[in-house]
């Protein structure tokens, strides 16, 4: 027997022997015994019922019905016995039994149907053993499948939580911007109204106002008092709104290192600022008393995020914005009032700060909370930037090669040849084919001719100065710009690159790839009708040519 299985068996087994009739007891049990090894315990009852009892009273790993009558009487014996303890492994022990009979027990969950005739200590040791390891395994599975669903659900649960976060947290946004803006327009009026009603009680000290007058007077004074009622109400809304959900809020914890900057001239507002985020281990505050040390500490070290003072000693905080601005540095800045700074606060949220704070309230969850919105904002404004730039790149970049794209190209050469034409200064253009490009594909498959295609777009681009333009014209041909430059030097740069991709291997694969470029090189002289369509057909005309006497080589139009 399988040395592994009897490992799993256990040294004594407890088997229940339920025999159909008690006459059958002494002789089966006998027949057992001889069949198992003599440290098997065996405890035999007779008939379902009892077999059943003694199933629920414990200690027994394996049922071994025996039946001597029909199939079908063992087989109702069978399930009975099943049905009372689906947990217990059973075997089925019988003096004969028709083999559909035996799969059919099987098939309802038998762990096998062993014949007399078979009866030997191999056998009934083994299908023993199998039982009882089956049972194990089933067990085990079981447990797994129960694991597997609680992690599934707890998946599902930590889900929501996000997503619901997640709608928090813009809802807590969109409600911070509109009550920001509220607050800084109920500001807004309130001026102009409190103008309104003093200009009011200034006129009604003069005497001879008439009757009628009066009455409208009233009327305004009125209204402006209901307005006035309105801003208030505004301002207390925005107080204890903000406040009141983000002390509802739970604390956020930050996954990685942030460095912050804090613009702050008074030491004890900068303590504040820093008790505040002290419990944070990832933030690394360093501070900064001025603008000219702001600007410095930008310069030379990564910041995440600034917090700014508005009023500090060498100036206010939106100049500063400004002039972070212009040297290209996007970090997202939060601006640190006084309180009810709302007005200041809304000039600096449309010069692009991130999100201002009152210095009133700087508790640990409302700033690091901010701090922590603010950098969403930053990666997700950095993510728009990005695909702006993609989005703009594909309308003038060719996917494969980089170059410019043919509509790109031709506006570009037509903008050249009308600059050429004003300033009277020179321009060359080239036009390039691949030799014999459609071996590569037929050689050695379209991905190839592709990969070709890429490099030498590459090798392309790196070839030309900065003020060149290198476009791919059409399939397997290039174009390239050369303004200021004489035909001359465009010649020899052609053929600079033309050596370069003759001496090239192409590696793709396992596939050392060469292949040749013919050029035909215009300038702008060389063409009376000034048009973009007429400069290419005069390349062209010179490609068709460099093709026509032989390939790989550069070919200058002939100078009217
Ligand atoms: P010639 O020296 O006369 O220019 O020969 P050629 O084989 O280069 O010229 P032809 O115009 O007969 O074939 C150009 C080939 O370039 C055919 C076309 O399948 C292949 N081609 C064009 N665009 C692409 C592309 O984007 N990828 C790939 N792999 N092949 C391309
Ligand atoms: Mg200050
Ligand atoms: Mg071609
Ligand atoms: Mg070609």
């Amino acid at each position: 027997m399988d040395k592994e299985l009897k490992n799993n068996c256990s040294n004594s087994v407890r088997m229940l022997l339920i025999v159909d009739r008690p006459a059958n007891a002494p002789a089966v049990e006998i027949m057992l015994k001889s069949a198992v090894p003599e440290s098997f315990e065996i405890l035999t009852v007779s008939g379902v019922t009892a077999g059943v009892e003694a199933l629920a009273a414990g200690n027994i790993e394996v049922g071994i019905l025996y039946a001597s009558l029909n199939d079908e009487i063992t087989l109702k014996k069978f399930r009975r016995l099943r049905d009372r303890a689906p947990e217990m492994p059973l075997l089925a022990l019988t003096d004969s039994m028709n083999e559909g009979s035996a799969i059919q027990m099987i098939k309802e969950g038998a762990e096998d149907v062993l014949l007399k005739e078979h009866f030997n200590r191999e056998t009934v040791t083994s299908a023993v053993c199998f039982a009882i390891e089956r049972k194990r395994l089933k067990e085990s599975l079981r447990k797994t499948t129960e694991d597997l669903k609680r992690s599934v659900n707890d998946l599902k649960r930590a889900n929501k939580k996000i997503i619901e976060r997640q709608k928090s947290v813009i809802e807590e946004e969109r409600l911070k911007v509109i009550l920001m803006m509220a607050g800084a327009t109920a500001h807004e009026i309130k001026q102009p109204l409190t103008a309104i009603l003093g200009n009011i009680e200034l006129m009604k000290m003069f005497e001879k106002i008439p009757p009628e007058l009066e009455r409208y007077i009233s009327e305004i004074k009125g209204a402006g008092n209901k307005i006035n009622e309105i801003v208030s109400s505004v301002h207390e809304v925005y107080d204890g709104e903000n406040s009141a959900h983000v002390r509802d809020l739970p604390p956020v914890r930050f996954d990685r290192q942030i460095n912050i900057l804090s613009v702050e001239d008074s030491d004890q507002d900068f303590e504040t600022i820093q008790i505040s985020l002290s419990d944070h281990e990832g933030i690394r505050l360093k501070r900064a008393l001025n603008f000219i040390e702001a600007l410095n500490i930008l310069k030379k070290d990564c910041i995440d995020v600034v917090l700014m003072d508005y009023l500090l000693p060498d100036g206010n905080g939106l100049d500063f914005m400004k002039n972070i601005r212009t040297t290209g540095n996007d970090v997202p800045v939060i601006v640190v009032t006084g309180q009810g700074d709302e007005i200041i606060a809304s000039r600096f949220i449309k010069e692009g700060a991130f999100d201002y704070f009152p210095k009133n309230r700087l508790s640990e969850r409302s700033l690091s909370r901010s701090i922590a919105n603010t950098l969403e904002k930053a990666r997700l404004k950095k993510e728009v930037v990005h695909a702006q730039r993609r989005l703009a790149d594909l309308s003038i970049k060719d996917e494969l090669t980089q170059l410019y794209n043919r509509r790109f190209f031709m506006e570009t050469l037509e903008r050249e040849i009308a600059r050429a034409g004003r300033f009277k200064t020179e321009l060359v253009l080239c036009m390039m084919d691949l030799d014999h490009f459609k071996n590569v594909n037929d050689t050695y498959g379209h991905p190839a001719g592709d990969f070709v295609l890429a490099r030498v777009g590459k090798m392309l681009g790196k070839c030309i100065r900065l003020g060149d333009y290198s476009g791919r014209y059409g399939g397997e041909e290039f174009a390239v710009l050369l303004p200021n430059t004489s035909l001359e030097k465009a010649r020899a740069v052609c053929e600079r690159f033309r050596e370069m991709v003759a001496g090239y291997r192409f590696k793709f694969h396992s596939h050392d790839i060469r292949l040749t470029i013919s050029i035909g090189v215009a300038n702008f002289k060389g063409f009376s009708d000034q048009s973009a369509e007429g400069m290419v057909a005069v390349a062209d005309n010179a490609l068709y040519k460099a093709k026509h006497l032989g390939r790989n080589r550069v070919n200058k139009a002939a100078v009217k």
